[in-house]
Parts: structure tokens; sequence; C-alpha cells
């Protein structure tokens, strides 16, 4: 016991040995929140206060309850749950889905979902082309999460401020229609996973009495970002009982964009006044350097609830000073940052270690280019990359046909049997494609042998549905190598070397922010969560154009004034604060019309020109416009009008 509460703080330790009940804890990254639920859960364990099998812990990635099962392992839990919302969702609407729904399982949408929203899309008249069809996805995925009906949509949509894809009335035809025809098909998207099994909980006395036997502890990790959906399962799980904690950080919420919210977090103990709520400010994770930097970013931040004014104290030893660089073109930072990488690894930095993050995951290409010239091995996290490759697409029919028929137990050797016809040979073959295709092929025979160690009684179609539902997480298996994420694939993660690149305005923050206050604090809190990943070095990088030799039309992100040191070459040319940009005649970066209302000014946009069109454009543009380039080709979302433009 005393070894389970060593090595923590005072608070810490606080938080795991709370008796049973509501807890919750709120803090700043690196506090060790997540190393908090973990000892507590044990705790938990080792006094007899709940058998391991009645824990559920939930978090947000596939990745992060891994790491959690592996650290709860390590402190001798075991068989205590620790998965996604959705996984733990599809696992006990497997179960009782006789009882709730009966006949066959309805299969997961899978990759039919666009295909679904297109024909959704063509019955409203909307356009098919796979941007508008992925922003109405996303906008239906809003709605569902956020507990919103098609009927109500228009209304909710107003009042959360949103930027519909289409007007509200079309989005509710594309909502209805793709509901009735994936109902047809009896199919079931994610979120329907969550809402069955709320609705199963609810309406169903006998299933929610024989779950609410079954599970007594629930555990949250990352609380910040809990929809109005999960905290319904969250709720349907609880019953009229309160055996909660919670974890959380506020300056980490990410997801607002998709109907999260931080308020359950901060309103925890008005909903449970009994609660056990602590608080954590030592930061364990990263170098005072670090920290300091991180506190800068969040200073910045606006409307912040009160709940959500920590600061970090750092705790380790002094580490190298934050670095900051500019760039000519994107190919060139690509370049350095793959040279800064070799370095790190010539210096003994294990490749596992390093993560370069950024913002998009179109970001990514460039430097696994950059990376590979110097054939520096890396794993693309978050990327949709793995599970589209055409043999991953294909095993993974094999292996839900195969299932289906249920073969015997030994699962990795009936895996390879599937993967056989489909190339995994006994041998590698020698390179190119083929090596590639293996490669990956093998990859899903290593993280069924990792399945089989890590639960019980894993079998074939186990197997699946953690394939399933790392597709749907966009969480490949792991491969040894630097990792490639974006900043909202890092949640929760740390590295020793953090290069934080793409810090460009329209990237960071996202061209579509702009003018959205709401949507520009949410990208500073991307920023903070990107900053705190670094255990000791941070790398923060910029490019001033796109390609090799091009024009210098970025603009490096507004969120880094007031954080590159006085002494940088960058910070002369810049002004100190954030985001007055003062000078002498500001002009629109499309028209050139001089500005003179504040906003205009802010944004270096007059009313009339639109916003979202890409610095890449602009350069076409104002090189048209001045007589330099003959003809002019532009998206066709773009209507000229006269001398103005419309997107
Ligand atoms: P995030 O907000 O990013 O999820 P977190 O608050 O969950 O961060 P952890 O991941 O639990 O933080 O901990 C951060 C790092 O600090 C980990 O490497 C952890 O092992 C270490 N750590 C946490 N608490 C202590 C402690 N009391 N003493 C030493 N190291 C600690
Ligand atoms: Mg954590």
């Amino acid at each position: 016991m005393e070894r389970l509460l060593e090595g923590l703080d005072p608070e810490q330790r606080a938080a795991v040995e709370a008796p049973r009940g509501p807890v919750c804890v709120l803090a700043g990254a690196g506090t060790g929140k997540t190393r908090t639920i973990t000892h507590r859960i044990a705790y938990l364990v080792q006094r007899g206060h709940v058998a391991p099998g009645q824990v559920l812990a939930v978090t947000f990635t596939a990745r992060a309850a891994g790491e959690m099962r592996t650290r709860l392992r390590a402190l001798g839990v075991h068989g205590a749950q620790a998965r996604t919302f959705h996984a733990a969702a599809l696992r006990q609407l497997r179960y009782f889905w006789p009882r709730v729904v009966g006949g066959p399982h309805w299969e997961l949408i899978d990759r039919n979902k666009l295909r679904l929203v297109a024909q959704a899309a063509n019955r409203a008249g909307l356009s098919t082309e796979s941007d508008s069809l992925r922003d109405l996805a996303s906008e239906i995925e809003w709605a569902k999460a956020s507990l919103v009906t098609p009927d109500a949509y228009p209304a909710a949509a107003g009042k959360a401020h949103r930027d519909t894809p289409a007007p509200a009335e079309q989005v509710v035809q594309v909502y209805r229609t793709y509901e009735q025809l994936k109902n047809d098909a009896q199919l079931l998207d994610f979120d329907d996973l969550l809402l069955h099994t709320a609705a199963a909980l609810e309406e169903h006395g006998d299933v929610a009495e024989e779950f609410r036997d079954r599970y007594r502890c629930f555990v949250v990790d990352e609380y910040q970002d809990v929809t109005p959906l999960q905290q319904r399962v969250l709720d349907a799980w609880l019953g009229d009982r309160d055996d909660l904690t919670v974890v959380g950080d506020a300056n980490q919420t990410i997801y607002s964009f998709a109907g999260a919210s931080p308020m359950p977090l901060l309103n925890f103990n008005r909903r449970f006044p009994e609660a056990t709520v602590v608080r954590l400010e030592r930061d364990y994770r990263s170098t005072p350097q670090v920290v300091a930097l991180a506190n800068e970013v969040i200073k910045w931040a606006r409307g912040r609830p009160a709940g959500a004014r920590l600061r970090l104290i750092g705790q380790r030893p002094d580490g190298p000073a934050p670095k900051f660089t500019e760039f000519d073109d994107e190919p060139a930072e690509a370049a350095a940052v793959a040279r800064r990488v070799k370095a790190l690894l010539d210096e003994g930095v294990s490749a596992s270690e390093i993560a370069i993050l950024y913002r998009v995951n179109a970001q990514s290409e460039i430097f696994e280019q950059a990376l590979a010239e110097l054939g520096i091995p890396y794993q693309v996290r978050g990327g949709e990359r793995f599970f589209q490759r055409a043999e991953v697409r294909q095993a993974m029919v094999a292996l839900r046909q195969a299932a289906a028929q249920d073969p015997p137990g030994e699962l990795p050797k009936v895996v390879r049997e599937v993967l056989a016809p489909i190339g995994l040979t006994d041998d590698p073959p020698s390179g190119g494609a083929a090596r590639e295709k293996w490669e990956s092929l093998l990859a899903l025979v290593e993280l069924a042998e990792e399945l089989v160690a890590t639960v019980d009684g894993a079998d074939l179609p186990k197997f699946v549905t953690e394939l399933e539902v790392r597709a749907e997480a966009q969480h490949p298996p792991t491969v040894e190598g630097v990792t490639l994420a974006s900043l909202h694939a890092a949640k929760g993660l740390e590295w020793d070397a953090v290069f934080l690149v793409g810090l460009v305005e329209g990237t960071l923050p996202i061209l579509h922010a702009d003018g959205d206050e709401a949507a520009v604090e949410e990208e500073r809190r991307l920023l903070y969560v990107g900053v705190t990943r670094a255990r000791e070095h941070l790398w923060l990088s910029w490019a001033l154009a796109r390609a090799a030799g091009g024009r210098r039309f970025r603009r490096r992100s507004r969120f880094l004034y007031g954080l590159i040191p006085d002494d940088h070459p960058a910070s002369r040319t810049v002004a100190k604060r954030e985001p007055v940009q003062k000078r002498p005649k500001p002009q629109c970066r499309v028209c050139g019309t001089q500005l003179v209302d504040a906003t205009a000014v802010k944004l270096s946009r007059c009313g009339t020109c639109p916003s979202d069109l890409d610095e890449e454009l602009l350069g076409r543009l104002r090189a048209w416009r001045a007589g330099r380039a003959k003809e002019l080709k532009v998206p066709a979302y773009v209507v000229f009008t006269d001398s103005t433009l419309v997107a």
C-alpha cells in the first residue's frame, strides 16, 4: 500500500485516498492527473473497496486507454476495464443487443458513412464534393454528440453560433435522410453506439440492473472534453450512484467544435456538493523553461471560466530554452526539422521519444518525406493512412468474415491464416510496395499478439472490434519510430523532444477560426496542448512560403507574439503584444483598400473580400491584379462580381 502512495505529492495523495464517492481533480497539463487516477484505482482495489472487474475507466483515445491498462497492470491491477467511451459502449451493446434490439448485430458503418451522406446530400440538392460531404458529416456528428435531433437542429445551431455547412433547413434534410438510410441498411455509426447504450440502460430496467451490479466504480480521464452524449452515457452507467472520479484541465478543451464542453468538469462540485475536489499545480513532466512558455501561452487566453485559471509550477531541473525558428519555405522547415531529429538520434535520444506535431494531418506529408530522405523511421498517428491502405481494408473485410464463422480461440495464428491469401507470406518480400504491404499485414498480427497479452479471452470477434475502434479513433498499431501526429491526437501524451511545426496564420489558428473569438481561443488551447507535450526539448517553427523559393505570403501565428524572446532575430520585426500589429497604412490583404475599421485592421481584410482564401490563392490573385500573371485559376467556389470577390 505504501508503495502505491510513494511517489505522489500530498494533493495527489488526497485524491488517491479520498473515500468512495465523487472525486474531481482539476489541474493543468503534466501535473499527474492520469497518474493519480490509475493510482486511485489500484488503491481502491488493494484496499478491497472494489474488485478490479467492477471498475470502468474511460478516456478519449485508444492509445490512452491502452496506456492506462499498462499502468494498471504495472500497479498489480488485472481485469479493470480501461476503454474509450466508444469501445466500452460497443462492448456493452454487443452483450445487451439480443435483449434490447434482437436479431443479428448491426454492422458498424465504417467507410460507408460518406457514401450515405453523399446520397442524402444529393437528395437535398447539395454538393457531393468530398470537402462538403466531410463538413456535413461533421455537422451531423456535432448534432448527435450534442443530443440535438433533426427537428431541433436549426434552433440549436443558431444558439451555438455554428457556421453551418449549408442552410440549416438543408442540413436538417441531410441529417434526416442519413439517419433513415443508415437505419434501413441496419448500420450503426459511432454516435449510435453511445445513443443505443444510453437508451438500453434508460429503457430496460433489467439491463440497467445487471450493468450496475457489474460496474460500481467509474473513472473519466480528460473530462474537460466530454460531450452531452457521453455525459448521458455516463449518467446512465451511474444511475443514482455517485462513485465517480473525474480528472481534467479546462485549458485543454480542444473538441468544443465537436460538442465537448468543460462545464461538467468545472461544475462538478455543484452537481456533487459532497465531492472531494483536488487541485494540482506542480508540473512533473516538463522543464521549467517549457512550463514557463506554457504559462505564457495560456495567460493570453480570453473568456476563461474562473476554474480554468491554473498556473503550472515546474518541478524538473532546468533544460534548454524552447527554440523558435523562422524559415523561408516549408521544404526548408521540414529539412531542418529532419536534420535536428537526426542529431537527437545521434545524441542517443530514442526515436519513440521524439514527436513532430502539427495542426492538420495534411501537414505531415512534407515532414514524412524529409524524414524518409534521411532514413529516419517514423509513424503517423491520427492520420487516416494506415486504416485506409488497400491491404488493411482488404484484411478488415477478410477478418470480419472469418470472425462471423467463429473460428477456434489461438488468435495470432488465425489472423496469420486469414491474412496469408492477402499477402502475408512467411518470408518478407525483398522491398518496394510488396514489402510495405507485408509490413502493414504483419502489424495486424502483432496487434493480435498484443491483444492476447493484454485482454482475457481475446478472440477473433474481439480483435475485429479492437480494429474497428482503432480505425475510428485513427489509432494505427505502434511502430518504433519518430511520431508524427496532429495536436488533437497528441492529447495526454508526452515525449522528450517535441517539434511544433507550421505555426503560421491560417494553420494555427486555422483559417476558418479567424474572426470567431471562441474558435481562436480553442486554437490557442491547441498550442498549449502542444507545448505541454514536451519533457525537455521544444522547437517551434514556421515557414513564410509553401513551396521552395515561393513568395512569402504567410505570417507567423499570432499566438507567437509575446513568446519569442527579445534577442531573437524574428522578434525585431514583430510587435511584442498580440494582437495589435501596428502598420502605418493598414491595407486589405486581398484588394489593397486602405482600412480604418479596427476589426478590419486586425484581420487585414476589408469587409467585402472573402476571408477563407488560402495564402497561395491570395498570392495568385495579387500577381494577377498587378499584371504579373496573365491568367487567374481559382477553385469553383470563388465567384467574381466586378472587382469584388465572393467566396
Ligand atoms: P495531461 O494533462 O497532459 O494529460 P497529466 O496531468 O495527466 O497530464 P501525467 O501524464 O499523469 O499528467 O503525468 C505527467 C508526467 O509526470 C508523467 O511522466 C508522470 O509519470 C509524472 N509524474 C506525475 N506525478 C508525479 C510525481 N508525484 N512525482 C514524479 N513524477 C510524477
Ligand atoms: Mg493525462
